[in-house]
């Protein structure tokens, strides 16, 4: 039998909904939560992430502010950048857009980002609070992954997990938000994927999330009957976007599984403006 659609739009819309309460009682205190964006230099899949960031902004109430830079910008006038926004009492949360170009250090620049306006969730602190198990501005994707999760009305305790992909935004915080579940859980990576025993892992996945970043790697006829797969990957092959999941097989053994697009992606967009709702709530 054919899996059921997890509609990571609906779930998105109810998310926006809700949070459309909160900012409506921010703006009856005459307070607008501002969200603010830096870009440098001009990368297509990152325009697309801002438009939509934008959009989903203004639909919720939540002014959306900008500022683009030029490739050739230095690490020093970033850094003036980002503590100025730090100070900016109108700004409540920052997101700096990745890809940056090469000569800058992401990484140190991201950890700038004051933890209450970290709307991404990805600074140390936030991070950290993920590690105990209580993330209150968690990072968007690995959030958003949980609540795709959670939507199945699925019981977490003592279940399979197989997680592909360990990266410090999506696999890893995904793992431990699932461990604080009591899922018993295995994160594979590169290192499984040469060794050979992907297929292993992911047959043994009652919850499979694949987050590569590899059109079809993982083999639809490896998932597991009745599993439920959560596919963040977003590959473009031949004009279409498709995740690391091959679909069509993979739908026809699981019990639920996400569309790319319209799984992972609203949701995680969902989530960065809950962050930001957060955000506005801590200052
Ligand atoms: P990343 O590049 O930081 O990490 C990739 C991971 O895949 C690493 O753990 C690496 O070891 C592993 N890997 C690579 N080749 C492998 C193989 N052959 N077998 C097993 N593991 C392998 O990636 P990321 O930033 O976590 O993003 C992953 C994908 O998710 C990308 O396609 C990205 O565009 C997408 N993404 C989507 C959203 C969304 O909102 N939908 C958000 C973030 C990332």
């Amino acid at each position: 039998m054919a899996a059921q659609l997890i509609e990571g739009k609906k779930i998105a819309v109810k998310i926006k909904e809700e949070l459309k309460k909160e900012i409506e009682d921010f703006k009856n205190r005459g307070i607008q939560p501002c969200l603010t964006s830096i870009q440098v230099g001009d990368d297509p899949g990152s325009n697309v992430y801002i438009r939509s960031q934008k959009r989903s902004c203004e639909n919720t109430g939540i002014k959306y502010q900008l500022h683009k830079f030029e490739e050739k910008i230095t690490q020093e006038e970033m850094v003036d950048f980002i503590q100025k926004l730090n100070q900016d009492k109108e700004v409540n949360g920052i997101i700096l857009q990745m890809p940056l170009p090469d000569h800058l250090n992401g990484r140190a620049l991201q950890r700038l980002i004051k933890p209450e306006k970290d709307a991404e969730g990805v600074s140390p602190a936030n991070m950290g609070m993920v590690v105990y198990g209580e993330p209150l501005m968690g990072p968007c994707t690995a959030m958003a992954v949980f609540e795709l999760i959670k939507s199945t009305g699925v019981d977490l305790y003592g279940k399979e997990v197989t997680i592909v992909g360990h990266s410090d935004i999506v696999g890893k915080p995904t793992a431990l938000l699932l461990l604080d579940k009591f899922a018993t859980t295995s994160v594979c990576h590169i290192g499984t994927g040469e060794r050979g025993t992907l297929p292993e892992y992911v047959r043994r996945g009652e919850i499979l999330i694949v987050a590569v970043g590899k059109a079809n790697l993982i083999k639809g006829e490896w998932v597991k009957e009745g599993a439920i797969v959560i596919d963040v990957g977003i590959n473009r092959v031949e004009g279409k976007i498709v995740g690391d999941v091959e679909f069509e097989v993979a739908k026809e053994r699981a019990s639920y599984i996400t569309p790319v697009p319209g799984g992972v992606g609203p949701v995680t967009t969902a989530m960065l403006l809950k962050n930001t709702v957060t955000a506005t709530k801590l200052q």
